[in-house]
């Protein structure tokens, strides 16, 4: 019988390891899914890789799996951080989302000049990155931070990481992102709907560590450029080479 059932778990995950379930899973396990005792499931909590387990109590508000054999191990993805200015709920919701399933390491929300909106809910998104880990099949689920300031995060930059700024004001330039070899450590930057000031288009131009890139000769929405960017660095420099 394949497994067809996938469930992040906040718990070490080893051979004969109990793991309790909350509420809010048991619903899901036994209301939702309809699993009964014995039911077996993959299990990951982004560290111990993926797990066979088996149903051993189940409640209604609550219940216990067996941990069996490991399946998978860990599979880390490159170390990219996705930087974006939060933009309306539903899309904020499809950028983590996707950048989640598309092999993100970090994805951190930035407060940009034009930033529409100064408040996000990190555990909301953060419950959309393991969502998106336990759909696509991952083993390793992006911490979302909280929001920073895009002059602060620039302003603590590590030396060694790279930064792809996706600049609007770029379009058509037909500017990609050129040979780079040698860095392992990236971002990408994406701006928000009203798109990056002149004061930071200016000091991110200066900065040593910035590749300015185009996506091409159209503007995009900010949730399509973001999926947009990361297929570029994925398929450039990440793991689908
Ligand atoms: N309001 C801005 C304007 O009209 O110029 C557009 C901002 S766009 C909706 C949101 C973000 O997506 C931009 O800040 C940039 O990071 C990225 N973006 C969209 N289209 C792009 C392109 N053709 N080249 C580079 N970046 C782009």
């Amino acid at each position: 019988m394949s497994i067809k059932i996938r469930l992040y778990v906040d718990h070490p995950l080893g051979p004969g390891q109990s793991v309790p379930l909350d509420r809010d899973q048991a619903h899901y396990l036994f209301g939702v899914m309809r699993q009964k005792i014995g039911a077996e499931l993959a299990l990951f909590n982004g560290v111990d890789g993926e797990w066979r387990a088996e149903v051993t109590q189940a409640g209604k508000r609550g219940g216990e799996l067996a941990c069996h054999e490991q399946m998978r191990p860990l599979q880390m993805p490159p170390d990219l951080w996705l930087l974006f200015a939060p933009i309306k709920k539903a899309r904020t919701d499809f950028i983590v989302e996707k950048a989640a399933e598309m092999g993100a390491a970090r994805i951190v929300p930035v407060q940009t000049d034009f930033t529409n909106s100064e408040r996000i809910r990190q555990d909301r998104l953060q419950a959309h990155a393991v969502e998106a880990a336990e759909q696509c099949g991952g083993t390793y689920v992006p911490e979302v931070c909280d929001l920073q300031k895009l002059d602060r995060v620039l302003a603590d930059w590590p030396e060694d990481r790279q930064l792809m700024f996706c600049d609007e004001a770029e379009v058509g330039a037909g500017k990609a992102l050129g040979a780079v070899a040698g860095h392992d450590k990236w971002a990408i930057l994406i701006g928000p709907e009203g798109g990056f000031s002149e004061a930071e288009r200016k000091r991110l131009h200066a900065l040593p560590f910035a590749h300015v890139v185009s996506l091409g000769p159209r503007i995009l929405r900010a949730d399509t450029a973001a999926v947009a960017a990361m297929t570029i660095w994925q398929q450039h420099l990440g793991d689908w080479a």
